[in-house]
Parts: structure tokens; C-alpha cells; sequence
């Protein structure tokens, strides 16, 4: 049975985890990727441009913005960064999964635009957890960790909006849990494509229950 890709939307704040959680997953489950999104944020120690990110300056990012390239885009911590469009449409198309790494505000616009993208809000096990992460990550000053904790606190509060809530304490489960709505997502009736549908002669069924 052929399906499209299913879009998967992944927030939490800085530090909870979600690069950690979608490198297992991308590992664990054939046919779901990472989408690649474009930043003007500086490059950090030990990334490689186009595997965390495109990174690129405000003027290219804004080319980009008029040429439409973006499914959204949004500032996080003054910095630029947007979810190309077109590579994303073509691999949901050919029936790969993709996830998108995107802020609230990203979410929402996800949420709005492809109302069948499914949305998953990853928590960390406590404040206190989330800070000594943010902490010992060590890749940003003592001002932007105060800064990041003080937004992360807010943008938990959203985490209502999403179809699912998943609490980082435990990898190992956080993965399972993960893993088990990509399962759950692909058997959802609404997902069966239609010409297969019509090809197995379900269509007269279809239109004969009572409504
Ligand atoms: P970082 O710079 O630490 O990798 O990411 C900072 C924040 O930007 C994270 O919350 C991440 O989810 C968000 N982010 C990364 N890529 C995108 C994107 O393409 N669009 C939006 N809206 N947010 C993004």
C-alpha cells in the first residue's frame, strides 16, 4: 500500500534533547529524514554546513524569503531560520517521512498551512534538568543560557497545541514513544491512499455507509 511521507513536526526548548532524539529515529526508521533548515545564526564548533544547517547571511536568507523558498520561516534568539519548501513537498511525495526542528512560532505556521502534518512537543523531566543541560552544553555564554532558560520556560507553556507530548527523561523511552506515533501515523485510515483504495474496490463500501 503506497502512502505520502507524513510530516513531522518536533519542538521543545534548547536543551531538551531533540537533535539527540531525531538522530536515533533517523537511524532507527527507514525512509524518515531531518529537514535541512537555512540559518543566519554563526556556525558552532563541530557543525558542517548543510548537515545542521544551511548557514547563510541575512541578505541570502531574505532573497530567499522573496523568492518564496520557505514553508515558514522565523527569528529565534535574533537569529533567521526557515524550512525550505520544495525539497521538503518532493520527499513527502515520494513517501518519506519528514521531521522539521522548528520553534513554536514555526509550528504554528506548519500546523496552519499543512493541517495533516502530525506535531510532537518534546519536555525535558524538570527545570532544573532542562538548566544544567543548557549549562553543560557549553556552547553559548552564561547570557545567552539565562536567556534561552527564560524563553524555554515560555515556550513549554505551549505545548498544548501539539498532538503529542513526549517527556525526555528517559531516551531509550523517548525513542519508543517516538517511534510508536510514526508507527500509529502511517496506519491512520485517513492516510490510505486513494488509488489504492479504488484499485481494491473499497470505494463502493465507502459510499455505501450511512453517514
Ligand atoms: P539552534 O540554533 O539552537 O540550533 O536552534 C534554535 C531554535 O531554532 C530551536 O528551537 C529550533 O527548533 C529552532 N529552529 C531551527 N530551525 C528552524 C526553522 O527552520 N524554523 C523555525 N521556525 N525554527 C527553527
Amino acid at each position: 500500500m503506497s502512502h505520502s511521507g507524513i510530516l513531522l513536526i518536533l519542538s521543545g526548548s534548547s536543551g531538551v534533547g531533540k537533535s539527540t532524539l531525531c538522530k536515533h529515529i533517523i537511524a532507527s526508521i527507514p525512509d524518515v529524514r531531518l529537514s535541512v533548515s537555512y540559518t543566519t545564526r554563526p556556525i558552532r564548533d563541530g557543525e558542517t554546513h548543510g548537515v545542521e544547517y544551511w548557514f547563510i547571511d541575512q541578505e541570502e536568507f531574505r532573497r530567499m524569503i522573496a523568492q518564496d523558498a520557505f514553508l515558514e520561516w522565523a527569528e529565534v534568539y535574533g537569529n533567521l531560520y526557515g524550512t525550505p519548501r520544495q525539497e521538503l513537498l518532493t520527499q513527502i511525495d515520494k513517501g518519506i517521512d519528514v521531521i522539521l526542528d522548528v520553534d513554536v512560532q514555526g509550528a504554528r505556521n506548519v500546523m496552519k498551512n499543512m493541517p495533516d502534518a502530525v506535531s510532537v512537543f518534546l519536555l525535558p523531566p524538570s527545570l532544573e534538568v532542562l538548566k544544567a543541560r543548557l549549562e553543560t552544553r557549553g556552547t553559548d555564554n552564561a547570557e545567552v543560557v539565562e536567556h534561552r532558560f527564560q524563553k524555554a520556560q515560555a515556550e513549554i507553556a505551549n505545548y498544548v497545541e501539539y498532538d503529542y507530548t513526549i517527556q525526555n527523561g528517559c531516551l531509550e523511552q523517548a525513542i519508543k514513544e517516538f517511534e510508536s506515533i510514526i508507527v500509529a501515523e502511517h496506519v491512520r485510515t485517513k492516510r490510505l491512499d486513494r488509488a489504492w483504495v479504488l484499485r481494491h474496490g473499497l470505494a463502493r463500501q465507502e459510499s455505501n455507509r450511512v453517514s
